[in-house]
Parts: C-alpha cells; sequence; structure tokens
C-alpha cells in the first residue's frame, strides 16, 4: 500500500556496540547490527553467494570467524553508505532504499 520510502533524518553508526540506527523520516527508529549488515551486503557478489548457498542444501559451516567490525563508513552521494567490513566485503553500497527493505524489525512484522 506504502509504495513510498522512508528517508533517513539521522544516522548513527555506533562501533562501541556494534550497529547502525536509523530514525526514518516517519519517526520510527531501526536498528541494524554490524553483523546482519555484513552479512547482508548488496553487492554483487555477496548477493550471488547468498543466492547460491539458498539454493544449495549443502552447508558447509568454516570456523569462527570472529565478530564482524567495522573498518569505514561513507556516505555515497546522498542516499547510501559504503560500509567497509573487517574479515568482511569493503564494496557494499546500502542505498537508503534497501536500508528501509531490510529493516530487522520491518522483516519480522512482514512474518506475522
Ligand atoms: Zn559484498
Amino acid at each position: 500500500m506504502n509504495t513510498e520510502m522512508r528517508k533517513p533524518i539521522d544516522l548513527t553508526v555506533d562501533k562501541k556496540d556494534g550497529e547502525l540506527r536509523i530514525v526514518w523520516n516517519n519517526g520510527v527508529r531501526s536498528i541494524y547490527s554490524f553483523d546482519y549488515l555484513a552479512l547482508m551486503c548488496p553487492c554483487a557478489n555477496c548477493k550471488e553467494k547468498r543466492y547460491e548457498s539458498e539454493k544449495n542444501p549443502l552447508n558447509v559451516l568454516s570456523g569462527p570467524s570472529g565478530p564482524v567490525e567495522l573498518q569505514s563508513a561513507d556516505m555515497v552521494g546522498r542516499y547510501a553508505i559504503n560500509f567497509s567490513w573487517s574479515g568482511g566485503c569493503a564494496s557494499g553500497i546500502y542505498s537508503f532504499d534497501y536500508l528501509d527493505e531490510i529493516d530487522p524489525e520491518k522483516k519480522n512484522s512482514e512474518i506475522e
């Protein structure tokens, strides 16, 4: 019904708590853990990997890789953030629309 995407009015990258906090223009707050963001990297490579692992019933779990750490976060134009993860991907451009789409809270409420 509501096709208009929210826009962030405040973005806080909290390295201490390992999370990104967004205040949207509709007053709602969203919290994304760095682990989740790194997992949901929108770059073509990571998308492909996610797609492959969804198709493949065989799960090969690698050893503990440790917590994901943020190396840098930079604005890309006015519409996206580039996150660079240590031990992870550095080419993910997270547009605000994408962040809106993968909002963990939103995902939970859609399941109900
Ligand atoms: Zn990636």
